[in-house]
C-alpha cells in the first residue's frame, strides 16, 4: 500500500535533522511491503483535502517559525480538513508550537498558530535542554516509554482537559512543571522530542505508521513485528541518560 506524507516546510523546519523521522517511517513501511511517498508542502503550496495520509512538520528556531507562521495560518483549513478526515499528524517542537493557538517569543512578539492543538506557548528566559523520558498510554492499559532530546525556550500550557502525549519521567516536557509532555488529538500528535524522535522509539514509529494507514483502511492495522535490537539499545541508552539527570526538573 502507498502511504502519502505531506512534509510541511522541510526547507525551514528541520532542526536536529528532524527529517530523519521520515527516513525511519519510509524504511519501516518498506519492511512491511508499503511504500512511503513524501511530498514537500512549503510556503505557497496548498494542503489538498484527502491528499495525505500523514502530515509531518519538524522543529525550528523562532526565526524560521516566523518565516512560515502566516503561511501555515493560510493552510489552516486544509490541515484541519486533513486531520478531521482521518489523516495522522506528527509535529515536533517549533512545528508543535505553531499547531497550537499561538507562540509568544522571548521579545514579546506573537506568532499566530492554527489552533489544531488546544494549547498556547510563551517563551521563558531559560532554555529547557536535555534528554527526556516519557511514559505514554496511547492505548488504554498499554504503557510504553518514549526517549528523546528537548531544546526549547517555549513553555507550553495545555488547556484544561487536553490530552498530553505523555507524562514526564525525566526532563522538562511542555513547561518544566506540569509534568506533561506533548499533546494528542486523535491521530494528531505534537511533541518537543527532537533527535530525531523515531529511530530510538520504534513502537512509536509504528504507531504513527499505523495511524497513517488507518486513514486508508478505516482502522489502524497491526503491523508485523520487526527485530529492533539496535533500536531497543538506542532507546535504552537514551532512557538511561535521561534518568541519570534525575527526575522531573
Ligand atoms: N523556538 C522554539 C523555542 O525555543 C522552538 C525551538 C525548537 O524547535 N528547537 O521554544
Amino acid at each position: 500500500m502507498k502511504i502519502v506524507v505531506g512534509h510541511l516546510y522541510p526547507d525551514y523546519l528541520n532542526i536536529y535533522a528532524d527529517r530523519g523521522n521520515i527516513a525511519v517511517l519510509a524504511r519501516r513501511a518498506a519492511w512491511r511491503g508499503h511504500e512511503l511517498e513524501v511530498h514537500t508542502v512549503s510556503v505557497g503550496d496548498p494542503v489538498e483535502p484527502g491528499a495525505h495520509d500523514l502530515l509531518y512538520v519538524g522543529g525550528g528556531q523562532d526565526r524560521e517559525q516566523a518565516l512560515v507562521a502566516e503561511d501555515l495560518v493560510a493552510k489552516s483549513d486544509g490541515v484541519r480538513a486533513a486531520v478531521d478526515g482521518g489523516a495522522a499528524l506528527l509535529a515536533v517542537c517549533g512545528g508543535y508550537q505553531l499547531m497550537g493557538r499561538s507562540y509568544r517569543d522571548f521579545h514579546g512578539g506573537d506568532l499566530p498558530g492554527i489552533g489544531l492543538f488546544p494549547l498556547e506557548t510563551v517563551a521563558g528566559e531559560t532554555r529547557m535542554i536535555g534528554d527526556v523520558l516519557l511514559e505514554c498510554e496511547l492505548e488504554p492499559g498499554v504503557v510504553r516509554t518514549l526517549a528523546g532530546f528537548e531544546n526549547h525556550a517555549g513553555r507550553t500550557r495545555l488547556d484544561a482537559g487536553a490530552e498530553a502525549l505523555g507524562r514526564v519521567v525525566a526532563g522538562f516536557g511542555n513547561d518544566g512543571d506540569s509534568g506533561f509532555e506533548g499533546c494528542r488529538v486523535g491521530r494528531a500528535v505534537g511533541t518537543y522530542l527532537h533527535g530525531p524522535l523515531l529511530p530510538r522509539n520504534p513502537w512509536f514509529a509504528d504507531w504513527v505508521l499505523a495511524q497513517a494507514l488507518a486513514h486508508r483502511l478505516g482502522e489502524a492495522p497491526v503491523l508485523d513485528p520487526l527485530g529492533d535490537e539496535l533500536e531497543q539499545q538506542a532507546h535504552a541508552v537514551s532512557a538511561l541518560r535521561a534518568r541519570s539527570r534525575g527526575g522531573k526538573r
